[in-house]
């Protein structure tokens, strides 16, 4: 169930919020009493930039998936997400589209490592034909000069 997230301070319900973020935390700063909710974000793979990645806003609705226990961020403004930055393999940072690319490389990789693979497995079966083939020549003329 997707929930908006409200301020929880007495006498207020804002639903608008700055973000500041690093690595490990990002803070949900209510933009009318300015109280601060913190939020675990040890597990993501990317940084939130607490600016909109289409029209540069930074406030934000926030909104809470309370069974995969995630949240959602959309521009008050436009309803664009948040700029990220991830992380790649290497520990650098890299915009969306870097790491899409890489995403995209690595899986590039793999398809090839398989087809590869799949080859040498048509091959060691073309292998195991041609033995077969001339097996059965051999047991024919043996068959043929035995008569
Ligand atoms: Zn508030
Ligand atoms: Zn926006």
């Amino acid at each position: 169930m997707i929930r908006t997230f409200v301020c929880e301070k007495d006498g207020c319900s804002g639903n608008i919020f700055y973000l500041e973020g690093n690595e490990e935390n990002l803070n949900l700063i209510c933009s009318q009493c300015k109280s601060r909710y913190n939020i675990n974000v040890t597990n993501k793979d990317y940084i939130i930039i607490p600016n909109c990645s289409n029209c540069s806003s930074e406030t934000f609705k926030v909104y809470r998936d309370i069974e995969r226990d995630d949240i959602y961020l959309k521009c008050s403004q436009c309803g664009s997400v948040p700029e990220k930055l991830y992380i790649d393999s290497d520990g650098v940072q890299v915009s969306y589209e870097a790491k899409l690319l890489n995403d995209i490389k690595q899986i590039m990789n793999l398809v090839e490592q398989r087809i590869y693979n799949l080859e040498v497995n048509v091959k060691d079966l073309e292998g195991g034909q041609n033995i077969l083939e001339q097996s059965l020549a051999y047991i024919n003329r043996y068959l043929v000069e035995k008569n």
